[in-house]
């Protein structure tokens, strides 16, 4: 199938219902490795996102719906998932240049781009327990999915599932990244906030690719 703008709108409203539900969790996660801030610092940046892209005209090329989603997103978030989530964006604004519709392709395509560009930001690896411990494993299956002859909704389905595994992983990890690397063992048993919002993220997205 192709999708619009007006399709984005729904995806970015979406994600924003999502995380608003888990908000006071990826805080309560990130209160026990980091400064409690992040469901707070997601809520404010999804919404502002989905805001702006919703008072866009659903005709307009899905390029700036991106583009739009990451400036507002990054204005509204002080927290270091601000201009993460603003690259991821950018990135998928630019994957989608020169379209007026994504076909199932170029939406896999924006959706690796998000993972890249998420990890060249923050120039984080997996194993480090960050959000690119489920962003990476699941821009990875997504793309194994299509070689391997599936469509879409298998997938995302398919990158669902590595990013909650990538998730539950960040659990037994230390941290090399972002605050919680100060804290040594002392966050094994704890999973990371970061990885936890992607699921939450990565599953909307999966979501959207159903219909
Ligand atoms: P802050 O730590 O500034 O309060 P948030 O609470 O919004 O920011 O986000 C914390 C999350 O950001 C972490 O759980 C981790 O997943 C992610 N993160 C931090 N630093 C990096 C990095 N360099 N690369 C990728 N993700 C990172
Ligand atoms: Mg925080
Ligand atoms: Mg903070």
């Amino acid at each position: 199938m192709m999708f619009t703008t007006e399709d984005l709108q729904r995806m970015f409203a979406g994600i924003a219902e999502d995380i608003a539900a888990e908000s006071d969790h990826l805080c309560a996660l990130d209160g026990a490795i980091g400064d409690g801030d992040h469901g707070l610092a997601m809520d404010a940046g999804c919404q502002a996102a989905a805001k702006a892209v919703g008072e866009l005209d659903p005709g307009i090329a899905p390029t700036t719906a991106f583009n739009v989603a990451a400036k507002a997103f990054l204005n509204a978030v002080g927290a270091s998932s601000g201009p993460l989530y603003a690259t991821a964006f950018m990135r998928a604004g630019a994957a989608a240049k020169d379209k007026q519709t994504l076909s199932d392709d170029d939406f896999l395509r924006v959706f690796a781009a998000m993972a890249r560009g998420i990890q060249e930001r923050g120039k984080a690896e997996p194993g480090e327990k960050t959000m690119v411990d489920a962003w990476r494993p699941a821009a990875d299956a997504a793309l194994d999915a299509r070689q391997s002859g599936e469509p879409l909704p298998q997938c995302f389905e398919a990158a669902e599932r590595a990013a909650r595994a990538g998730c539950e992983a960040t659990g037994n990890m230390t941290a090399a990244k972002g605050r919680a690397s100060r804290l040594g063992d002392r966050v094994i048993g704890h999973i990371d906030p970061g990885a936890a919002s992607a699921v939450i993220i990565i599953a909307a997205m999966a979501k959207f690719a159903q219909h």
